[in-house]
C-alpha cells in the first residue's frame, strides 16, 4: 500500500485527489493538510506539512494548493524524503531544481504542469507541428478563481515550441502595442506569445495556433471536469517511488 498525504485537501482539486486515492486499492489515504479544511473528511487533517510529518507517516505527499505556499510545502517534505507529486502550478524550473536538491538521495519531486493525457498530447502534437509554422500563439482560457496566469500548461507548451522549432518568429511583438494598450501581443514565453482568458463557464481548455503562409493549424484541448485530472495524479503518485531527483510532466511516466 502506498500511503499517501493529500496537501490542499480541501481545495477543488485536493477535494477530487481524496475521492481517488480513496478509491485506488493499492493506497492508503494517511492525512490531509490544510489551514482551511472545515473537519469533514473522516481522516487526520493538518495544519501544516510540519505538523502532518511529525504525527503520520506517509510515503507521497500529492500537493494541489497555491502558488505562494507550494514552495513552503516541499522545503518542509521533501527533506523529510517525502515523494513530492506536485500539480500546484507556478513554480519555476530553477526553483523546482532548487528544491529538488533539498532531498536525500531515493526521493523523487515530480511535477506535472498538467496531469490529463489530452493535454500531455496537445503538448506532443505542437511539439510535432512546430518546426514547420514561422508563427504559433498559445490561448489558455480558465475559470475565474485561478490565481495564477498564465498556466503552467502554456508555459509549458511554449517552451517546448521554442525548444523544438529553433528559430524566432519574426510576427510583430511587443513593440507594435500601442501606448497604455500594453500586454496586447500577450506575454512572451521564450519568444512564443501566450495569451489568458479567465471566465465563468471553463474549468481548463488551451489552444495552440500555428501559421503559416495561406494555412494555420490549431491544437485544442478542453478539460470539462477535475476528474480528468485523477488518471495522472494516480500514475505519478505509483510512479514517484521508482525515481529519484527532479522529474517533469506526465509523459515521463506514460512512456
Ligand atoms: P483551490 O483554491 O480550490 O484549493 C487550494 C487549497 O489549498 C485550498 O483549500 C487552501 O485552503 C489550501 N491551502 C492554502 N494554503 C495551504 C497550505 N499552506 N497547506 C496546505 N493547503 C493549503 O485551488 P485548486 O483549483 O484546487 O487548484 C490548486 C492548484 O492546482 C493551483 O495552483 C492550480 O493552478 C493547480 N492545478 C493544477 C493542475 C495540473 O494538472 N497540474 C490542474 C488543476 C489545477
Amino acid at each position: 500500500m502506498i500511503k499517501v498525504a493529500v496537501s490542499g485537501c480541501a481545495g477543488r482539486m485536493g477535494t477530487a485527489v481524496v475521492g481517488a486515492v480513496n478509491a485506488a486499492e493499492d493506497m492508503e489515504l494517511a492525512c490531509g493538510i490544510d489551514p482551511n479544511a472545515k473537519g469533514d473528511l473522516d481522516i487526520p487533517v493538518y495544519a501544516t506539512i510540519a505538523d502532518a510529518l511529525a504525527n503520520k507517516e506517509f510515503d507521497v505527499l500529492v500537493d494541489f494548493t497555491q502558488p505562494n505556499v507550494v514552495e513552503g510545502n516541499l522545503r518542509e517534505a521533501l527533506p523529510a524524503g517525502v515523494d513530492c507529486v506536485v500539480g500546484t502550478t507556478g513554480l519555476s524550473n530553477e526553483k523546482l531544481e532548487e528544491l529538488a536538491e533539498l532531498a536525500p538521495a531515493g526521493t523523487c519531486l515530480f511535477y506535472a504542469p498538467n496531469f490529463t493525457t489530452g493535454a500531455v498530447l496537445m503538448m506532443q502534437f505542437a511539439k510535432a507541428a512546430a518546426p514547420f509554422f514561422p508563427e504559433a500563439e498559445v490561448i489558455e482560457l480558465h475559470h475565474c478563481n485561478k490565481k495564477d496566469a498564465p498556466s503552467g500548461t502554456a508555459v509549458r507548451t511554449a517552451q517546448i515550441i521554442a525548444d523544438a522549432r529553433g528559430f524566432e518568429s519574426a510576427a510583430p511583438g511587443k513593440e507594435t502595442e500601442m501606448p497604455g494598450m500594453e500586454g496586447a501581443r500577450g506575454t512572451f514565453v521564450d519568444g512564443v506569445p501566450v495569451h489568458s482568458v479567465r471566465s465563468m463557464g471553463f474549468v481548463a481548455s488551451q489552444e495552440v495556433v500555428f501559421g503559416s503562409l495561406g494555412q494555420t493549424l490549431t491544437i485544442r484541448h478542453d478539460s470539462w471536469d477535475r476528474q480528468s485530472y485523477m488518471p495522472g495524479v494516480l500514475l505519478g503518485i505509483r510512479s514517484v517511488g521508482e525515481r529519484e531527483g527532479l522529474v517533469v510532466g506526465l509523459e515521463t511516466f506514460m512512456d
